[in-house]
């Protein structure tokens, strides 16, 4: 049976940012991914947009990983000449009522140290952006947008320059852990089994199932999956805006917000669907509930501009009923499966948060905090 020392599954943003770290410390890496490709499912179905870290829960892993991470990811964008662009967004309070909601969300924001939110009035809030209607708005001045395929590239080509190796159209189709190493059944042209030292399982949405395939990895510690899709719609229309702009959030969600890619194309979404299985079609039908939504902030957005886009897959671990989740990052302190380290729910900030993330599966598996402190 071929040995490897470590092996990460998933070659999306966060298994990426794990190879790279982990070769970077001078670990033997192979990286397994079932598709033809890096970074070809969550990772390139989502905004690209480099979150302040204004909403998470205070203390959780989330709020901590991603005002952790956008420093971090805006630092390495700068080095490895990764697009990107620092435009800012604009959080706009459209009633009396979303008015009085901004100080609560500065506050929030606060206590997980995004500390330069700014508060403007209506009037200020349009000398930045003359198309808005609003009352008063948040500026976040931290908040970004990047080229994530760009991104992944460079964190691809970090990874290899440090040894690391990847094995594409290589499914994993099973584990079995043992004492001293974790054997791995993997599909491809031809199949081969495989045992490491130490087993990062990075599938995204799949890594529930990964985790359930694993002989010897307690059941009761596997998360449930479910999926809350995400749709967008682009807009025909030039959109006057050079801050992403997102409504004052409601229960349940952020609102019907608008980004930008890095070619200034403005894109609204993404909604929240719940659903059984992946099916990334997206039903024209739902730009109907867009339009009000939109016209709230931008009373001009012409009729039928709104053109249905693409979607992606929210990894979620908790049901619909339950509004908040966390990552789940598991080591064998939490599970007791020496080697294995679990990622769950890596939904939104995962993007932003990779580079911390990366950083915390290091510690898990012993890199020393002196390499982990060096320069990213
Ligand atoms: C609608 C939406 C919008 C988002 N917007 C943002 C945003 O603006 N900013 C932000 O910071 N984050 C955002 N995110 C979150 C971000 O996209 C994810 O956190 C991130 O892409 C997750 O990366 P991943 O590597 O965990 O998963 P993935 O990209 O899904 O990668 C997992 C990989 O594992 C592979 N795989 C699965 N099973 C196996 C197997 N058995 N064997 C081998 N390989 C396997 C898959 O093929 C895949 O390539 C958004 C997410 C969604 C859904």
């Amino acid at each position: 049976m071929e040995k490897v020392e470590c092996v990460v599954i998933g070659a999306g943003v966060i298994g990426l940012a794990i190879a790279r770290r982990l070769a970077q410390a001078g670990r033997e890496v192979i990286v397994l991914e079932a598709a033809e490709g890096i970074g070809t499912v969550t990772s390139s179905r989502n905004s690209e947009v480099i979150h302040a870290g204004i909403y998470y829960k205070a203390g959780s892993l989330m709020a901590r990983m991603c005002v952790g991470g956008k420093r971090a990811l805006y630092r390495y964008c700068r080095d490895h000449g990764v697009p990107h662009r620092n435009c800012g967004k604009l959080i706009v309070a459209t009633t009396p009522q979303e008015s009085e909601k901004l100080a609560a969300i500065k506050s929030h924001a606060e206590a997980n140290g995004v500390d330069d939110l700014q508060e403007l009035d209506g009037e200020a809030a349009r000398a930045l952006e003359p198309a808005l209607r609003c009352e008063a708005a948040l500026l976040s001045p931290s908040t970004g947008i990047i080229d994530s395929h760009a991104y992944m590239l460079a964190l691809r080509g970090d990874a290899e320059d440090a040894g690391a190796a990847f094995a594409f159209h290589t499914p994993v189709l099973g584990a079995r852990a043992h004492d001293d190493r974790i054997e791995l059944d993997v599909g491809g042209n031809p199949p081969m089994s495989l045992a490491c030292r130490l087993l990062v399982n990075a599938a995204g949405l799949q890594a529930p199932a990964v985790a359930r395939s694993i002989d010897g990895m307690p059941i009761e510690l596997i998360p449930p999956a479910y999926l809350a899709k995400g749709n967008y719609f682009s807009c025909s229309a030039r959109a006057p805006f050079s801050h992403l702009i997102y409504p004052v959030p409601e229960p349940g969600g952020l609102g019907v917000h608008l980004t930008l890619d890095m070619a200034g194309q403005a894109r609204f979404g993404p909604d929240v669907e719940w659903v059984d299985r992946i099916d990334y079609a997206v039903d024209p039908a739902r730009a109907e509930r867009f339009y009000p939504a939109i016209r709230r902030y931008w009373p001009s957005l012409p009729d039928g501009a709104l053109m249905p886009s693409y979607s992606g897959m929210r990894p979620k671990i908790v049901p619909p009923a339950v509004a908040v989740q966390d990552f789940l990052i598991q080591g064998p302190g939490i599970h007791g499966v020496d080697g294995l380290i679990n990622l769950f729910g890596i939904e939104s900030p995962g993007l932003t948060s990779s580079l911390s993330i990366a950083d915390h599966v290091g510690d898990l598996a012993g890199i020393s905090t002196a390499l982990a402190s060096q320069p990213i």
